[in-house]
């Protein structure tokens, strides 16, 4: 295989190590250095000089396929070298201009912790969460990082968004059903994988090996400082599945001096909430009878319209064969007198005509008595 060809299957794994990079570091050396190890990685050296990060992440072990190593020196090779090392590149990944962007992964982080798997849809809403949230504590965020002292975030969303469960979806939640069955939830990752020969295997194991083991290494670590963290999350190991771990996370009951830096849900409002949600669930299953009422109404209203229309067509069907007969009859009489009238006048003619004849003939007799 030529080193082109390598590189070329290469270029997944140094894809996800990019990202991985981003995500995972929080200092501008860290990044550097995890970001320059993959030059190491892809020739088969998982040490590197950089003391930041001294080693892969990945567990260290012989590979079956060992033709996916690349070569130093190669004209491939240095290609990647020339790209990774670039000084504007190392620069803007030494000190990316993403404070917002951080942010932004921080909520997220928050919302959705990358060491917990949730099912599409989960994901999905707490990517929605963490982007309200976000939205409106943006400012805030930015001014945090400013500003030793830190303002508290807010949470008017959650206060819409109740609003908008109790006053709408929970009174007609047919259209907002609609809009959550018209997204389309893509397959699992390892149900798209036929069984794969052999030779495939090792090559895809070889490629994947990296991104799994540091996947694995950083979700380990990952699940104990989240644990550490918030105290009010505790995520439970559920069985093992090809396709990595699964988690299930339980909310605990949250305790009055719980110091979270993002709190998931208003602290303040935890003691009244129940009441509250109470109040709010029989409102909103007053407003849903009313609508349901209101909705019954409407379609007798409808109903009764309908029957109008057609009885209206029925009418105006009938006016008009009335009206069209008597038109047919009014044409018809004119014809008849037209034809009278006619045959008068040809009848005059013909008698005219005879009594040409006549005159003729009798002309025509008294010149042959002349004659004679
Ligand atoms: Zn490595």
């Amino acid at each position: 295989m030529k080193d082109g060809e390598k590189l070329m299957k290469w270029m997944q794994s140094i894809q996800n190590h990019i990202y991985w990079t981003a995500a995972s570091s929080t200092t501008g050396p860290e990044r550097v250095a995890k970001w320059t190890s993959i030059l190491n990685h892809v020739l088969d050296i998982h040490t590197h000089e950089d003391p930041v990060f001294p080693r892969c992440l990945h567990p260290q072990r012989q590979t079956r396929d060992k033709k996916k190593w690349m070569e130093a020196g190669t004209p491939a090779f240095y290609k990647l070298e020339k790209v990774m090392t670039n000084k504007r590149i190392l620069k803007d990944v030494s000190h990316p201009q993403t404070s917002s962007l951080e942010d932004f992964h921080r909520a997220i982080q928050r919302f959705a912790p990358k060491s917990i798997e949730f099912p599409f849809l989960g994901l999905l809403c707490r990517l929605y969460l963490a982007g309200l949230y976000y939205n409106e504590n943006a400012d805030q965020m930015a001014e945090c990082s400013a500003k030793p002292v830190k303002t508290k975030p807010t949470f008017r969303y959650v206060d819409d968004l109740m609003d908008l469960i109790f006053e709408k979806v929970f009174v007609d939640p047919s259209p907002y059903l609609d809009e959550v069955l018209k997204i389309s939830i893509p397959e699992d990752l390892c149900a798209q994988n036929d069984p794969p020969d052999t030779e495939r295997r090792s090559q895809e194991e070889g490629l994947l090996f990296n991104l799994r083991g540091t996947r694995r290494c950083i979700k380990e670590a990952r699940i104990s400082a989240e644990m550490e963290i918030c105290g009010d999350i505790q995520v439970k190991e559920l069985n093992k599945r090809t396709s990595g771990q699964a988690f299930e996370v339980i909310l605990s009951p949250s305790t009055p001096d719980a110091k979270s830096e993002f709190p998931l849900t208003p602290l303040k409002k935890k003691e009244t909430s129940l009441d509250e949600i109470k109040r709010k669930l029989e409102a909103a299953e007053e407003r849903r009878k009313s609508y349901e009422a209101e909705v019954l109404k409407h379609l007798a209203e409808k109903r009764e319209h309908e029957k109008e229309v057609i009885q209206k067509a029925i009418e105006e069907e009938c006016n008009f064969s009335k009206l069209a007969k008597e038109k047919l009859n009014q044409k018809m009489e004119a014809n008849k007198e037209n034809r009278t009238a006619r045959m008068a006048a040809l009848n005059e003619k013909f008698k005219e005509k005879d009594k040409k004849l006549e005159e003729v003939r009798k002309n025509k007799e008294t010149m042959k008595e002349v004659e004679n």
